[in-house]
């Protein structure tokens, strides 16, 4: 039985959709009590759901991640394109750098 809507833009991992809201469903019984599952309103999958809000190129990211997946490999590929002008032993003397240093500090 349909709860409730929920408002606020999520995306559906089994549906790859972006929403508006999520249903609330109560799958429980009188045994185990109110048991709550997230329907995705496009797929119907259950739990599916994760919220999301914009990056700063426009797209959407998960909520707590500092970018999107589309950042994401973008800065992957910098980040090899940078580190492979550099040999091995300057590649191990970076890689201890960072370890004890934040990037913050270097910039
Ligand atoms: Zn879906
Ligand atoms: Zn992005």
């Amino acid at each position: 039985m349909i709860e409730k809507t929920v408002w606020g833009k999520h995306i559906c991992e089994v549906c790859r959709s972006v929403v508006d809201f999520y249903y609330l469903e109560d799958q429980g019984d009188l045994e185990i009590g109110p048991y709550y599952v997230k329907l995705c309103p496009n797929c119907g999958e259950e739990n599916s759901v994760t919220p999301v809000e914009r990056c700063n190129c426009g797209d959407w990211k998960r909520v707590g991640k500092d970018v999107c997946e589309t950042c994401e490999k973008r800065l992957k590929g910098d980040i090899g394109r940078f580190f492979r002008q550099y040999d091995k032993h300057e590649r191990s003397y970076m890689q201890d750098l960072l370890c004890d240093k934040l990037i913050e500090e270097l910039v």
